[in-house]
This record gives C-alpha cells, structure tokens and sequence, in this order.
C-alpha cells in the first residue's frame, strides 16, 4: 500500500485536523449529504497540486478555507492538506521510505508547498507525482457526477486522460518542459546571434585598426632596425669625424700657436727698429764731436808745428851761443859759487827747475853780453818747451778722446747695421709668418666647417634618438653592442631617408601604439568568441532537446499504442462484464478538420461550384470510443441511458487502471447511478482492481461499503464544520442513509 494518510485541517468544511488512515486496500467514506465527504476528495486533488479552483467546487482560494458555520464554527485563516505516502518501494522519485506532501493555502490566495516539510515550488511537486503516475488530470479522482467524464470528453482530452492514465504524463511532462527550454535555447540563441550581430560591425571595424596596428608594428620593427644601425653607423661616423678633426686640427692649432710666438718675436724685433732713429741721432752728435776733436786736434797740431819751428830756431840760436861759450870754456868759477848753487839746488824738488838753477848760475859767470843772449835763448826755449810740453799734453788727451769717440762711433754704427739687417729679417719673417697663418687659419676655417657639420651631425642625432625613443622605444637605443661593417657615406643618408619614410607612413596611419585597439579587438574578439561557443552549446542543446523530444514523441506513441491495445482488451473484458456481451473499444484517430480553400484555390473551382468550398484538413489525433451494447441495434456513446453510460466509463475506467495502475483511486458516487444486480458486479471489480491500486470510494451503496476494510464516517455538526470517525459496517451503512 502507498497510501497512508490524509490529515485535513481547515480545508473546507473540515474546521479541525482530521485524519485518514488508509490501512486497507479499500476504504470507503461515508455519511449523510452535505456532511462534507466529498470535501475529502477534493483535499486529495487540493494536496496533489490541483490549480482549478472549480475543480474543487470554489471561485476563489478563500473558498477553499473553512469560512466559519453555525454555533461556535469560527472561520480560520488557513487550510492545509497533507498526504502521506509509504515510499519503501520508492514510487516517488526521492530517497525517503515515507514521503509527506502538504500544501497551505492562506486567505490572500497565497499557496506553499512542503515535502516532508521543507518548502517546495508547485513544479516539484507535479514532478515528483509525475514519477508515481499520479497525474494531474486526476485520472484516478473521479469527483462527484462525473463518472462518465470520460465518455464526455472531446477526443484530445480522452488522449490526455489516457496518456495520464498510461503514466505518459511524465514523458509529456518532460516534452512540455524539453519544449520550453527548447524555446529558451531559441530565445538565446536569437539573442546571442543579434549580440553577435551588433558586435560584428564594430569586431570588423577594430579587426581593420588591428591590421593597421599591426602593420604600423610590423613598420616599428624594421624602423627599430634601421634605427639601430643608422645610430651605431651616426655614433661610429661622428667618434671618426670627431677624431679626424683633432688630427687635423691640433697640428694646424700647435704651429698657429707656435707661429704667434714667432710673429711676436719678430714684432718685438721690428717694434725695436723705433730706437735705431735715436741712435742715428746719437751718431751724428758723436760724428760732430770728432769733427769738433779733430779741428782742436788740428789747431794743437799746427801750435805746436810753430812751437817747434820757433824752439829750431832758438836752438840754432843757442847752439851758436853754445859754440861761442866753448870757447870760454877754461874759465875758473869760485867754490863758493858752486857750494851757494849746491845748496840752492838741494831745495828744489823739480829736475827743471834744479836746471834752470844750473844753467843761470852758469849763465852768470859767462860773459856779461854774451850770457845775457843766450840767457834771453834760454829764457825763450825754455817757454816754448813749456808751451809744447803742455800742447803735446792736450794732443795726448784729444787723441785719447778722439780714440773714443771713434770707437763708440764705430761700434754704434755697426750696432744700427746690424740692427738694420735683423729687421730685414724680422720684416721678412713676418711676411712669412702671416702668409702661413693665413694659410694655417684656411685650414683651420675648413676643419671649422666640419666641426660645425659635425655639431650639427651631432644634434640630429640626439634629435634622432629622441624622436625613436618615443616612436619606437627603449629597444632602438640597443645598438651598441651592433657590428657594422665599412660603407660609403651616402649610404647612411640613404637610411636616413627611409627612416623618414616609415615614420611619415606610422604618422599617416594615426593609430597611436595601437596598445588600446589590440585590448579592445582582443576582448571584443573573445566576446564574439565566446558568444560563437555559446551560439554552439545552445545549438547542441537545440540538437539534443530536439532529439530527446523526437525520442518522447517515439515513446509516448510506441507506449500510447501499446497502452491502448492493452485498455482495449481489458476494456472490452469489463464492459462484456457489465453488459452480459456487446463490445468495446478505443479508437486512435485523426480528427478531419473542414477548413475554407484560399483564394487562389479558389478561382480555381469556383466554376465547378458556386457554394463555399471547403478543404479538409487532418486535425489533431485522439481517441473516439466505440460501444456496441448486447441485444441493442443502435450503436455510439449518444444513445446509452444514464446507467448505461456510467457503467460503460466504470469499465473504461477500470480497464485504464488495471493497465497501469495507478497508487490509488478516489471514486466519489460513481457507484450512484448503480441497481443492485450492477452494485454487485461493480463490488466485484473493486475487488479486483483493489489488488492493484489502492481504493478510496465514497459511497451511499451498501455493496460497496461491504468491500471496504476501513470505513469512515463524516458527520456535519451544529458548527458547520464536518466531524469525521472511524465506523464499523453497520454503522456505515446507518450513517450513510
Ligand atoms: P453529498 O452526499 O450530498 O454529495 P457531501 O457529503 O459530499 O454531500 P460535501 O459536498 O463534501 O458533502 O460538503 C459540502 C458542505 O461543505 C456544504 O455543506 C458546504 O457548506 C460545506 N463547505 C464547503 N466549503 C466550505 C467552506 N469553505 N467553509 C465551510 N463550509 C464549507
């Protein structure tokens, strides 16, 4: 047995908790009308999700909740319903040996849901019922006055009340839910493709500035190269130029130098040339001095020619005087004379002035004539010697100074030729030296213009590491390590020229680094890629619930079929059972639809028929029932009687239950319409169909009580709520009336 219990608790009539023990295979309930069984029916259906509010005898949830009656009945805020089902044989898809649905429903509509307790969503609950066949057609609950529901139904309702019956619900369930997310994917797969779409136009326009980056990266690279090697090649030629020029120009520097020297000294040489006019002066002055010396020399010359002409002739004049005095030579002379003259001369100090005594003393004792003329000679002489003496005096001193003057004039004028043959040369040097300084400076003013070249040179460098710096980076400053080999200049600007190129060619394509458009393309590349993987696994979700419908169509239709193949021949069983012959049987069919023809059809025929012209069209497939009563003519489900009507269902009803049967079956008066001869065949099928399926009946019939192994009595109090208690049969069958 699955079912255990029921407790009801403010639902409907049932003001307080009553509960339901479901100890046997059939239980009936019963009492008088109005007492509240029905109620207990429809707290199953209430409890097993169903949703039609109608379907259980209200307009609103509030209708479902006891709403207060007579003497002290006060109405309450809730209703709940709770079910419990031995799940040992685990009929419900969950791992508990005893499962307890429950469902609240509060007066603002509001519903919950429990499964052993914790809440659940109403689709849980469908689901888990689904699994035990309990559908939500409620196959296996027939209300009140609704035996023949069945036969009442359209030929799409019998199918789903078959599929329900057949346990296909829950391969439905699983369509209806395949389906849905099928519509989801779908959903997606449109948004995914239109979030493609728009990122498409923007993906093809950064893939374009990604080319370009790329390429102006491609462009940055050989510009790195080039770089390189025109700044190894710039540094190379600059050191080169740097030393030429020094090997150039401090040698020119060193001579220039050496030649300032040189040139000063010759200017000093020629600035010296200013003192030779002061020594021409100097010259001429001592020139006339001598001129000077020489007249007086001559003047000397000539005195002293007359003084010795003069001192010839008074020599003559003595030496006569003197042959006349030899002759007076033996004359005596006193001692006395001679001591006097002795002691006179050893006072004097000068030879001529002791001669000079001598000679007068001799003068005096000559003869008196005689002496007093050669004394007067004498006298003479003697001046004239004394005049010469002091003449050849001042010629021994013009000579000297004569000597002089000719010496320092000799030597000056040799000093102003001398001088004057150095500042030839001097003059001459400084010629020279200037025509090499200008030559020097020709030079030196070439290697200037190279040293401006290379300063220049220099600075475009600079300029140029600069600019591949911030063009290029960091990388185009490794070139020192690079090795170049020999070229020819021009080569280099050459290179030059298609550094300029490619960076004209990176400035045209505006795209910066580019660094910002890569990040973008990559991200809303990966997007796009992503959004494909997407669009993909939805596309495999679309395979695969496609096929997994196909697959659901496939099996409910195989089972379908099987399933009423089955019915069929259990049905044809009952219903033989029941009417003592006859036949029956369901039918899968195709319902033919007539539709209007379109109006190109339509010109077609219209000459044909001038009426309406109909089509017709293969509508949806279900199952028509066709009965054949036993002894009767006429045929179809339209021309039963109430009786007859309701025992066809039972048998169709059993039949389904028997095929699959379902955990339990609530039957509420579908015994009513019953005679005695027809209770008692029904009773037998209870029997029967109660070793498959557990039985609920609610009942007035005394041959159906009489099969229930538990029976309950419902009794409406003075409150108005209903009273429910465990009977015994004849108590049951007194209650019922
Ligand atoms: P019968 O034998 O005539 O079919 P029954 O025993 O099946 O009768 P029910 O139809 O189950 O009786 O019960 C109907 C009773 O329940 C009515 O008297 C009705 O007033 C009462 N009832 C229904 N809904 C509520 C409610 N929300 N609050 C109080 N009483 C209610």
């Amino acid at each position: 047995m699955y079912l255990k219990s029921l407790e009801i608790s403010g639902f409907k009539s049932f003001a307080k908790k009553a509960i339901l023990n479901f100890t046997s295979p059939i239980s009936s309930i019963v009492g008088p009308n109005g007492s509240g069984k029905s109620n207990v029916a429809e707290a199953f259906r209430f409890v097993l999700g169903e949703q039609s509010i109608k379907s259980m005898r209200g307009k609103r949830g509030e209708d479902l909740i006891f709403n207060g009656g007579g003497e002290g009945g006060a109405r309450v805020n809730r209703a709940s319903v709770k079910v419990v089902f031995d799940n040992g044989r685990k009929i419900l898809n969950i791992d508990f040996d005893e499962v307890v649905l429950e469902r609240v429903v509060h007066r603002d509509n509001s519903n919950e849901y429990f499964v052993n307790g914790s809440p659940v969503r109403l689709k849980d609950i469908v689901e888990l019922l689904a699994h035990a066949h309990i559908g939500a057609s409620g196959h296996h609950i027939i209300s009140q006055g609704e035996a023949d529901r069945i036969l009442n139904a359209n030929i799409r309702e019998r199918r789903e009340m078959i599929e329900d019956a057949l346990g296909l619900k829950i391969y439905q369930y699983k369509k209806t839910e395949s389906q849905r997310k099928l519509e989801k994917t779908e959903e997606n797969m449109k948004s995914v493709e239109s979030l493609r779409r728009e990122i498409a136009p923007h993906l093809k326009f950064l893939k374009k500035q990604v080319e370009k980056v790329e390429k102006v990266q491609q462009l940055r690279e050989e510009l790195r190269a080039f770089y390189k090697e025109y700044f190894k090649r710039e540094e190379v030629h600059i050191k080169s130029e740097r030393a030429d020029i020094e090997a150039v120009k401090n040698p020119l520097m060193k001579e220039l130098e050496e030649l300032d020297k040189e040139i000063a000294e010759a200017r000093k040489i020629l600035e010296s040339s200013k003192n030779r006019d002061a020594k021409s002066d100097e010259l001429i002055s001592i020139e006339s001095v001598l001129h000077r010396v020489r007249l007086e020399k001559d003047a000397i010359m000539r005195d002293l020619g007359k003084i010795e002409g003069e001192m010839g002739a008074a020599h003559r004049t003595l030496y006569k005087e003197k042959e006349k005095q030899a002759r007076e030579e033996s004359k005596t002379v006193y001692l006395k004379d001679v001591e006097d003259v002795v002691s006179k001369a050893s006072l004097l100090e000068s030879i001529s002035e002791i001669k000079n005594l001598l000679l007068s003393f001799i003068s005096l004792h000559k003869r008196r004539e005689d002496s007093i003329n050669a004394e007067e000679t004498e006298k003479e002489l003697e001046s004239l010697r004394v005049k010469k003496a002091r003449l050849e005096d001042s010629l021994k001193k013009i000579d000297e100074h004569e000597r002089e003057k000719t010496l320092d004039y000799n030597s000056l004028r040799q000093k102003i030729e001398k001088e004057k043959d150095s500042n030839r040369d001097a003059e001459k040097n400084v010629f020279k030296i200037i025509a090499r300084q200008n030559e020097l400076r020709g030079a030196l003013g070439g290697v200037k213009s190279r040293e401006d070249k290379v300063i220049l040179e220099e600075e475009a460098f600079k300029r140029e590491l600069q600019e591949g710096y911030v063009l290029v980076g960091r990388e185009c400053m490794d070139y020192k390590d690079l090795a170049v080999s020999d070229e020819p200049r021009f080569e280099q600007y050459d290179r030059f020229k298609s550094i300029e190129k490619i960076k004209i060619r990176i400035e045209d394509s505006g795209t910066g680094s580019g660094m910002e458009i890569i990040k973008e393309h990559k991200e809303v590349e990966e997007r796009d890629d992503f959004l494909a993987r997407e669009l993909t696994d939805l596309e495999t979700s679309r395979q695969s619930l496609n096929n997994l419908m196909a697959e659901l169509d496939a099996r409910i239709d195989v089972e379908f079929k099987e399933g009423i193949l089955k019915i069929n021949s259990q049905f044809q069983e009952f219903f033989s059972l029941m009417f003592g012959g006859g036949s029956a049987s369901l039918n899968v069919i195709r319902e033919k639809k007539r539709k209007k023809k379109s109006d190109t059809d339509l010109s077609a025929v219209l000459s044909e028929d001038e009426g309406e012209v109909f089509e017709e069209e293969e509508g949806e497939e279900g199952i028509e029932i066709n009965v054949n009563l036993p002894r009767k003519k006429v045929k179809g489900l339209m021309m039963l009687s109430g009786g007859e009507r309701a025992l066809t269902s039972i048998a169709l009803l059993f039949a389904v239950s028997q095929v699959n049967p379902p955990p339990f079956i609530i039957l509420d008066e579908t015994d009513a319409a019953l005679d005695e001869a027809n209770s008692r065949k029904y009773g037998d099928m209870i029997a029967n169909l109660s070793k498959y399926s557990q039985l609920i009946l609610i009942t007035h019939n005394r041959e159906t009580m009489s099969r229930a192994g538990v029976l309950y009595g419902v009794t409406m109090g003075s409150d108005g709520a209903s009273k429910l208690l465990s009977i015994q049969f004849e108590e049951a069958v007194r209650v019922a009336k």
